[in-house]
């Protein structure tokens, strides 16, 4: 029987294309790890759907996300969350004190499934509107192709926090040295204009044509061979980590859990806590940066 999903939708929209709807407005889309294993489920019932040649990721609600769910890391139960679930990669050391613990969850939930839903061997297609916070980032970037609306924007609040940046490291190949730089640096807010003449988005469109404008892309797309369309990004794929890609993340991310592991020596916390109070006021607002 199928899975029942509560914090997304799963639609088929056209003939050969699935769409994936985040569906958790009310918290703007921030990430629990069952929205997360919702989603990830999901993208495999997509992919092994040999009937569906594109899956659309997209969002309800004001805003794409808000990033990760702060309130599961404070009280702890994300760590437990996960292990009731169980992995689905082959990390290990869930329980364990310390940073191997908490680097272990990261591990499999953040890096590991955006790394997963990078390689999924079908054309994915990010339909972006509101705001794309941290570890919302996440969700857009393993997409093939990014299609934002005009109020579309992107932020990376980690360094803010305290952190060198979210767990999946894609910023120098979304936005090029001297552009990633400034957005991990600054913590500026990033516009879909900008983002596209960055070349991180494929498309900018009007907001009330994203979601017709994303389907005839993807319908275009879904009218081609399966096996072309795999191989094609598998080949893209393949030449990005072939130049260092993959071992440029792997290594980010464990820069990422130093960073952490700092915070908890110096502040007893995963975060730096001086700019944690803006944060959750954001949080309050709309759309929040999370612990990442
Ligand atoms: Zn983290």
């Amino acid at each position: 029987m199928e899975q029942k999903f509560e914090y997304i939708g799963y639609d088929l929209v056209a003939p050969h294309v699935a769409r994936i709807t985040l569906d958790r407005p009310q918290r703007r889309n921030a990430q629990n790890t069952h929205m997360l294993r919702e989603l990830n489920a999901a993208f495999d019932r997509a992919a092994q759907d040999d009937s569906i040649h594109v899956i659309i990721l997209a969002a309800n609600g004001p805003h794409f996300s808000s990033g990760h769910d702060l309130d599961e890391i404070a009280d702890g139960s994300a760590v437990e969350n996960l292990q009731q679930l169980g992995p689905i990669g082959t990390f290990c050391g869930f329980s364990c004190a310390g940073a191997e613990g908490w680097m272990a969850y990261e591990r499999e939930v953040y890096f590991g499934l955006s790394e997963r839903w990078r390689n999924i061997p079908k054309p994915t297609i990010a339909q972006v509107h509101g705001k794309v916070i941290t570890g919302g980032l996440m969700l857009v970037w393993p997409c093939d192709i990014i299609i934002a609306s005009e109020d579309a924007t992107f932020q990376d609040t980690a360094v803010d926090l305290g952190v060198c940046g979210v767990e999946f490291f894609n910023h120098p190949y979304e936005l090029g040295i001297r552009k990633a730089k400034e957005f991990l640096f600054r913590s500026n807010v990033l516009t879909a204009r900008e983002a596209l003449s960055a070349g991180m988005v494929n498309h900018v469109v009007p907001r009330d044509e994203l979601e017709a404008f994303t389907l005839k892309i993807a319908c275009e797309i879904a009218r081609k061979p399966l096996f072309a369309l795999k191989l094609a990004k598998e080949a893209v794929n393949a030449a990005q980590d072939a130049a260092g890609r993959s071992t440029v993340l792997q290594s980010a991310f464990g820069h990422h859990q130093l960073t952490h592991a700092h915070n908890m020596m110096v502040h007893g916390l995963l975060m730096d806590p001086t700019n944690l109070q803006a944060a959750s006021q954001q949080k309050k607002d709309g759309a929040a940066p999370d612990q990442s």
